[in-house]
């Protein structure tokens, strides 16, 4: 199925007065005071362009906070007033788009455990229709594309067109430094499809470390992200919820002052010339390794039906361990990676194998 949004291009709402956009508040309303509190430093940093409080917090184990509820709406809104910035919340099904509209919230967001469920996404969809506000999708807990696109499907059929993607990483069995793997080629592939959907990093729930965010913001930005979302707390180890990933607004201010904001094009003819010519060089690389690879394929092909002749299976193993030990040697000494080579040996094998087997079934 062809994926089709209609949406408002970014440059005509988001991003009309600025890039990055910074989305900042705590990850949950927890007294009227701190999220006051909050937004006062905020707005006196002059960076941030929305106000962001969780009010129903979706929890992954029960007896967690799960946030004041729709007593802390008026908390978010008056907030906003009081420092002329707007404001946005998440919302997980039609109580809380209700609600929220009602109290006037200026955007929602769809969070990462709601993403995943077609039924509630819909459902918000159905409470949304007909109203002009615009709507942020995270990404959902596992890595599927589809599910995310088919999420913000269901919001841009309900007439939204002020659409948004949120990315906050993947869940994962596998430990590593991060407490959701970024999975960086989920919103490049994002982009490449929907170049006038605004793409917003979440950096606080990538890292879930406070000390990650300026590394995950900054790589953000160089993969030309349109903002970030990065959660602001005033005492950030007291917070009733993600404690270790939010920062200070004086913090929040620091990692956005550190931020290299590099541009998407120039207009300087020396480095258009320049970049033209080394993408010329780019190219013509490309064609010589598709024009090896369908070589090397049809050598493969040639293989199998020789091996089908004379009855010997299409995995060799010794073979295949030798290939990977000498190539690996061969990219090592011109300065490529062993993750790199590893991947790249391992799709021309797997498509190999494959058409060895059709020609073995033939
Ligand atoms: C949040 O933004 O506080 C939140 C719950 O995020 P996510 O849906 O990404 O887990
Ligand atoms: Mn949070």
């Amino acid at each position: 199925m062809d994926k089709q949004l209609n949406i408002t291009p970014k440059a005509d709402w988001l991003l009309k007065h600025k890039r990055p956009i910074i989305i900042s508040g705590p990850c949950s309303a927890e007294t009227e005071d701190q999220v006051m509190n909050t937004a006062l430093k905020l707005a006196k940093l002059g960076k941030v362009d929305y106000l962001r409080a969780g009010i129903w917090k979706p929890r992954t184990r029960p007896n967690a906070f799960e946030g004041v509820g729709i007593e802390a709406l008026p908390w978010l809104v008056n907030a906003g007033k009081e420092t002329n910035i707007p404001v946005t919340t998440e919302v997980a099904n039609a109580a809380h788009v209700e609600a929220a509209l009602k109290a006037g919230i200026d955007m929602l967001w769809i969070g990462a455990r709601t993403t995943v469920n077609p039924f509630s996404v819909q459902e918000i969809a159905d409470a949304i229709k007909g109203v002009d506000i615009p709507v942020m999708v995270k990404n959902p807990l596992n890595p599927d594309l589809q599910l995310w696109i088919g999420a913000m499907e269901r919001i841009n059929q309900a007439g939204i067109t002020k659409l948004g993607a949120i990315h906050r990483g993947f869940s994962s069995f596998e430990k590593t430094v991060y407490r959701n793997i970024p999975q960086w080629n989920f919103p490049i592939e994002l982009k490449r499809m929907f170049p006038d959907l605004p793409i917003i990093c979440d950096p606080s729930h990538i890292g879930g470390n406070r000390d990650l965010i300026g590394m995950i913001s900054q790589k953000a930005l160089d993969l030309d992200f349109d903002g970030l979302m990065i959660e602001s707390h005033p005492t950030p180890d007291a917070a009733w919820s993600d404690a270790k990933q939010q920062v200070t607004p004086l913090a929040l201010k620091e990692i956005i002052n550190d931020l290299i904001v590099r541009n998407i094009s120039t207009e300087d003819k020396n480095f258009i010339d320049h970049l033209s010519e080394l993408r010329d060089r780019i190219d013509d690389l490309d064609e010589e390794i598709i024009q090896k690879l369908a070589n090397r394929m049809k050598i493969a092909i040639e293989i199998g039906s020789y091996k089908k002749n004379n009855d010997v299976t299409i995995l060799q193993v010794n073979r295949w361990n030798e290939i990977v030990k000498q190539r690996k040697q061969l990219a090592n000494a011109m300065g490529l990676s062993d993750r790199f080579i590893s991947k790249f040996l391992k799709i021309i094998h797997e498509e190999s194998i494959q058409n060895q087997t059709k020609v073995m079934n033939s």
